[in-house]
């Protein structure tokens, strides 16, 4: 950088766009315009690429009109800003992308450009990717161009140069103005360290101002600090130093000042502002800015967040509580911004409000005969439950209200259960949704969490009746049997027996929306499993329906009337393409499941639809569709569905003395057998148990012990009453196979003894013989629950005769459907005695009279 460089009289002129070049100072730009690049190739190739002594003029363009050019609304905006008094060129680099930009391919016309310029020495010239330059000039002496001696292919002129003047040491009107400058200079400087910009810049500034000559110095201040374009061209101007001072300490004077006044609006308003109102004032600010930048996305959106919202709350229709807490609500967030967190808070429980169908209602078909249509038409069977499902429809027409218990649906899975409700539902023209409370534990999922938990919800009952739309849906409550109670949060079946009360529910609260809601013209159904695990108050609300499973002839017709046809249409099919013979589906039902309901039996049915899909498709493509047969072989089943996974479960089963069936009731409410195994060995008169048992089970295994061992002599096991060897010298062990289900409940107690007789007797029981119930010491038989499930699954499984107390005689009669009570011989037995004559079918199992039995 020296001022005193011989500068030709004649130098090429590289326009510059939006920027001052002054002398000392870099600048950094891309050169895009066609002239300009062909001035810089020229040089480019001059210098090899090496650094260069190039000079060339740089010439600002003159600044365009005001109104239509970005470039003013840039430099406005950064003028404007308070607490940004460094522009953007604060490094003595310049960086400029917009110089010479590529996007006027036009030659430079000498009128577009200013005065004067400065004389620059090229530093660096690198090709750019788009065929332009980057170039860095360090700018050397003020000039001012004289003429214009060649256009084309770039400018070049004739210039004068205005050498740095020497501050005259006498002139004590310079030297004031020099001291000015300079003292000025640093009281800008040391107020915007007190602001902490974080820039080096500063400290090098300092450092620079105590060193510098005064023309320097101003160049470099003005050049650095804020200012505008206009405002730098006119230091450029000032040739003179004396004018140059003048104007650079007026634009510091001025820039102080609007850094003192905003120090001033800042600290007072600080002083006065609370915390929440603070943030409120800096957002605001930081709005102006955006709008200055123009980067503010869509200022109106909040407004129009919250008008929205409360159009729609007015839509919905609220009852008089939910209206009151929307408006507070409301009020509350119009106070506030978007971006607090609190916002989107209350604007979610807005939504919430807006969302619940406060006052939207389906209209009720109540025509019996057409629900009665509606409910053959989608199942088979199931007489009992339609006929109380119409019955309950009536007195709903009748009474128009709901204040009726709530249906229960009870039976094990797959029997039809949810899908009842769903045809309920249909028949009623209502809408339908099913909550499953399988492993509801928190009370919170049915009434919702209170509002200031974090993330909180309403409850499920709240959140179907968004889901649904209207407020008197069906919804099933689905395992009601396997909701939690009492854990430590709170007792979610004391929130549905609110749910289910119908002196309470037209004014149920959820936490969340804490306004009461009104579930009254709700049709809640209820499905269980299991009986026993329905807490009392909850069994107390409902009326039971009992599905207890189907026969394997219900299944066939299931299967061809309903769930054959299904498969068929989501398979893509048409109607016999898939043909499924009554024997073959039994095969199916047999051979490939084992269970109450139908669920699996749909599984299989599908899997024999995909693979004729295949063939189908196949057929399709080859276009042979006539040579496709729909019907399947028994040949074909095991290719589709794999090796039969169950065989027939008693039939092939040998009798071996120890071994019983037992009928079992599984906590998923299903009916099944059981075998149970009994075994003994030398040994010291224990008795072991295994096979997953309860506490009450292995009591009435102890229990049939102790009855046959009083009994031992007159059962023919000892050879005299007294003999007490027999069993201190043997142990028992008993298994109940399939050990990894859970086992437990008094019933299996007359097929324990009859087990431990047939043991040590070595009489055998007929597989084909199962046997159910409870024995008391004295060998008494009670009678034990899920009579109907166990009898039917004992149908299914092959069983020929069971064996029943006598008090489950009516549960026989009342329950077991007219097909399986043609099939099965019951015989009923009131004590164990009576159990082992029918067990051992005749043989002599009995020494003596039987006294102490009878005399019960
Ligand atoms: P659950 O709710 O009792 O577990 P689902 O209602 O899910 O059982 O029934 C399983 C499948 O069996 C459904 O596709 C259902 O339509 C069908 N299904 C069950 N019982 C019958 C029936 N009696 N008639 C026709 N389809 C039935």
């Amino acid at each position: 950088m020296n001022s005193n460089q011989q500068i030709p009289k004649i130098i090429p002129i590289v326009p510059i766009k939006n920027k001052v070049l002054l002398p000392g100072l870099v600048l950094r730009f891309q050169v895009g315009r066609k002239d300009t690049v062909q001035l810089m190739q020229k040089i480019y190739r001059a210098t090899d690429n090496r650094e260069s002594k190039h000079i060339v003029g740089c010439i600002p363009l003159k600044p365009p009109p005001v109104s239509e050019n970005d470039d003013v609304a840039v430099n406005k905006s950064s003028s404007t800003l308070p607490f940004n008094p460094l522009s953007s060129n604060s490094k003595k680099v310049t960086e400029n992308k917009n110089v010479n930009d590529s996007s006027s391919l036009s030659l430079t016309q000498p009128s577009d450009l200013h005065h004067f310029g400065c004389a620059a020495r090229i530093v660096r010239l690198e090709k750019t990717v788009g065929g332009g330059f980057m170039a860095v000039v360090e700018g050397i002496v003020r000039i001012r161009v004289d003429s214009y001696v060649k256009l084309e292919p770039y400018l070049e002129a004739e210039i004068t140069s205005f050498p740095e003047p020497v501050l005259p040491k006498d002139d004590q009107e310079l030297q004031d103005l020099a001291i000015s400058l300079k003292s000025t200079g640093r009281e800008l400087l040391s107020m915007l360290q007190d602001l902490k910009l974080p820039t080096p810049l500063l400290t090098q500034l300092q450092k620079f101002i105590d060193g510098a000559a005064a023309g320097p110095l101003a160049d470099l201040l003005i050049s650095t600090l804020e200012s505008t374009y206009e405002e730098k061209l006119h230091i450029l101007d000032a040739v003179e130093l004396k004018t140059r001072m003048l104007r650079a300490i007026d634009l510091l004077t001025r820039q102080i000042h609007i850094l003192k006044i905003s120090q001033k609006i800042h600290s007072t308003v600080e002083g006065k502002l609370s915390k929440k109102q603070r943030e409120f004032y800096l957002r605001q600010q930081m709005a102006a800015i955006k709008d200055e930048l123009g980067e503010r996305d869509d200022s109106s959106t909040e407004d129009d967040d919250v008008t929205d919202l409360a159009k729609r709350l007015k839509e919905a229709g609220l009852s008089p509580e939910a209206e009151k807490a929307a408006q507070r609500e409301l009020k509350r967030i119009k106070r506030m911004h978007p971006t607090q967190a609190e916002y989107q808070v209350v604007r979610t429980y807005l939504e919430w409000l807006s969302e619940i169908p406060w006052s939207k209602f389906t209209s009720d078909i109540l025509d019996i005969e057409k629900a009665r249509q509606q409910l053959d038409d989608d199942h088979y069977g199931l007489q009992t439950v339609k006929k109380r499902v119409l019955e309950y429809l009536a007195v709903l027409k009748l009474k128009e209200d709901m204040k009726g218990p709530i249906l229960c649906l009870l039976g094990p899975p797959g029997v039809g259960k949810t899908s009842l409700g769903k045809s309920i539902a249909n028949a009623l023209g209502r809408k339908f949704h099913r909550i499953s409370l399988g492993g509801v534990r928190d009370e919170a999922e049915i009434r919702g969490h209170r509002r200031t938990y974090i993330g909180a919800m309403p409850g499920l009952i709240a959140q179907a009746l968004r889901r649904v739309a209207v407020s008197n849906p069906v919804i099933l409550l689905d395992e009601i049997d396997k909701v939690g109670h009492l854990s430590n949060h709170g007792d979610p079946s004391a929130a549905l027996l609110e749910v289910l009360d119908p002196e309470q529910n037209n004014s149920f609260n959820d936490h969340y929306l804490n306004v009461p809601l009104d579930l009254s013209k709700v049709l809640f159904i209820a499905t269980a499993n299991n009986v026993d695990s329905i807490t009392a108050p909850l069994l107390d609300r409902m009326e039971l329906i009992s599905l207890p499973g189907y026969t394997f002839d219900e299944k066939i017709n299931i299967a061809q009337r309903h769930l054959l046809p299904k498969q068929i249409a989501s398979h893509g099919l048409g109607p016999g393409h898939v043909k499924i013979s009554d024997e073959i589906m039994l095969k199916i039902a047999s051979g490939y499941t084992r269970e109450a309901g139908v669920r699996s039996l749909e599984r299989e049915i599908a899997g024999v639809c995909r693979s004729k899909a295949v063939e189908y498709a196949d057929a399709k493509d080859k276009s042979n569709v006539e040579k496709y047969n729909g019907e399947i072989e028994l040949g074909d089943l095991e290719r589709i569905l794999g090796v039969e996974k169950y065989e027939d479960e008693v039939a092939e089963r040998a009798s071996k003395p120890g071994v019983v069936t037992g009928l079992a009731w599984t906590s998923s409410g299903s009916g099944g057998i059981l075998f149970i195994e009994a075994t003994q060995m030398a040994g010291k008169g224990n008795l072991q148990l295994t096979g997953k048992l309860g506490e009450v089970i292995k009591e009435s295994a102890q229990i049939a012990l102790s009855w046959v061992r009083t009994h031992a002599y007159h059962l023919g096991i000892t050879t005299t009453s007294t003999e007490s060897l027999y069993f201190s010298e043997r142990d028992i062990h008993i298994h109940f196979p399939a050990g990894a289900i859970n086992k437990d409940g008094p019933s299996a107690g007359v097929a324990l003894a009859t087990a431990l007789v047939s043991l040590f007797t070595h009489k055998r029981v007929q597989p084909t013989t199962a046997m159910t119930g409870e024995i008391t010491l004295r060998g008494q038989v009670l009678s034990v629950g899920g009579i109907k499930e166990k009898v039917i699954a004992a149908h299914r499984a092959g069983i020929k005769r069971v064996i029943l107390p006598v008090g489950n005689r009516k549960d026989v009669q009342g329950d077991v459907p007219e097909r399986i009570r043609k099939d099965i011989e019951f015989v009923y037995a009131k004590n164990v005695f009576e159990v082992l004559s029918s067990a051992f079918e005749g043989q002599q199992v009995w020494i003596g009279p039987i006294v102490e039995m009878e005399s019960r």
